[in-house]
């Protein structure tokens, strides 16, 4: 790989910069010669959360401070593709073409409205520039061990790097599109963000289930390997279409702790079991109105599961006043008739049948079961030694 260091102006590298809304990315810059963001790289992202970071590219040029090496990649007709520092070039060719203003002077300002001197300072401003000559492989090698300034590449940024050509074009369209209008079905599903990649990852997670390989980030490398010279995402956008359906279909009513759950898995375990949603729906309402019910993330596998595995919503326990009461009242009848203050223990033949545990050896356990309908209070409470309320289990 050969490099060479260069140093162009801001305006330079500006000239001929276009920003695309639809994909959210940076295209041209140096007259047209050069691509800001080939296939490969990922969205533009510094005018996430308010834009901060792309306001400070602007405000660390307004103050002379550097900006840091740019890396290009120079292809064999002469045109360049930036390697890194797209998101820098993008915040300069975006403030420059008014797509957001900065605060100067304790006022909002476009480029536009910045007096002369500062605009002059902010078109001369130079910029380092390392153009490195090498083959594809040799390139996209070192484009993994690179880091962009401040925002490290999480895995499936890298996938699309290593694994670029058609397939990864078409699956970024569909899946890392803020605009697309299915973001907001999914995003009631999916955790993330579209241009981080989260959506893509999360369909590519899915649809790479039966891959043999243990480690997931593996079985979606495989796939994407396997699939890299795809003209179409027939597969990819069916299966992962099928695990959104299904899941809206059981689950009528959208809650907010659903997002980010395992629908894939929860749509190969139980997509051929029978539901009825407005049953579904009517235990889900109970479930979430219930007290008891500490995690409401659990609520969908247990309901799938045919409402079997109480510890997946993990049942308030008794509080510690409850808990010394009933201590108290066990204890106290269990010294008068000499047996174990643990019931089960009392019942029992073996050396235990008159032992009295201390309050640290017991837990409180729920007479009648939560799921029969059994309450948290005092009532329904029994103190038992920890073996006897481990076996019993269900809660
Ligand atoms: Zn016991």
């Amino acid at each position: 790989m050969k490099t060479t260091l260069k140093q162009y102006t801001v305006a330079e590298i500006c000239n001929g910069f276009v920003y695309n809304t639809y994909e959210g990315k940076g295209l041209y810059g140096l007259g047209g010669k050069l691509t800001i963001q080939p296939e490969y790289q990922r969205n533009y992202l510094y005018a996430e959360k308010g834009g901060k970071k792309e306001m400070d590219v602007i405000d660390s040029v307004l103050k002379g401070y550097p900006l840091g090496l740019l890396y290009f990649n120079k292809l064999t007709d002469g045109s360049l593709e930036v390697l890194d520092g797209q998101q820098r070039i993008t915040s300069l060719g975006r403030f420059l073409t008014g797509k957001f203003a900065i605060t100067f002077n304790r006022m909002e300002q476009y480029f536009d409205s910045l007096p002369a001197d500062k605009q002059d300072k902010i078109n001369k401003a130079e910029l380092l520039v390392y153009e490195c000559a090498g083959d594809e492989s040799e390139i996209k090698e070192w484009f993994k061990t690179i880091n962009i300034a401040g925002i490290p590449l999480n895995q499936q940024e890298v996938n699309n790097a290593v694994y670029s050509g058609p397939f990864v074009t078409l699956a970024k369209a569909q899946f890392s599109n803020s605009q697309n209008a299915n973001i907001n079905k999914w995003a009631a599903y999916i955790s993330g963000s579209p241009l981080r990649q989260d959506y893509l990852a999360t369909a590519l997670e899915w649809v790479s289930r039966n891959y043999a390989d243990t480690d997931m980030d593996k079985r979606v490398q495989h796939y994407m390997s396997d699939h890299r010279y795809c003209t179409n995402i027939n597969e990819l956008q069916t299966y992962f279409d099928s695990v959104i359906d299904w899941a809206s279909r059981v689950f009528n009513c959208v809650e907010k702790e659903m997002c980010g759950l395992p629908w894939g898995e929860f749509y190969e375990t139980y997509h051929s079991t029978p539901y009825n949603p407005q049953e579904v729906e009517t235990i889900q309402k109970r479930l979430y109105a219930d007290y008891y019910v500490k995690n409401r993330k659990g609520v969908f596998e247990y309901i799938l599961g045919g409402c079997q595995k109480t510890e997946l919503l993990d049942i308030r326990c008794f509080d510690e006043p409850t808990k010394r009461s009933v201590y108290a009242r066990q204890t106290e009848e269990a010294k008068a008739h000499d047996v174990s203050n643990c019931p089960d223990c009392a019942m029992g033949h073996d050396s235990n049948k008159h032992k009295i545990w201390r309050l640290d050896e017991m837990d409180a356990d729920h007479v009648t079961a939560w799921s029969k309908g059994g309450a948290t209070d005092s009532a329904n409470c029994q103190m038992l030694c920890k073996h006897h309320n481990c076996a019993k289990g269900n809660k």
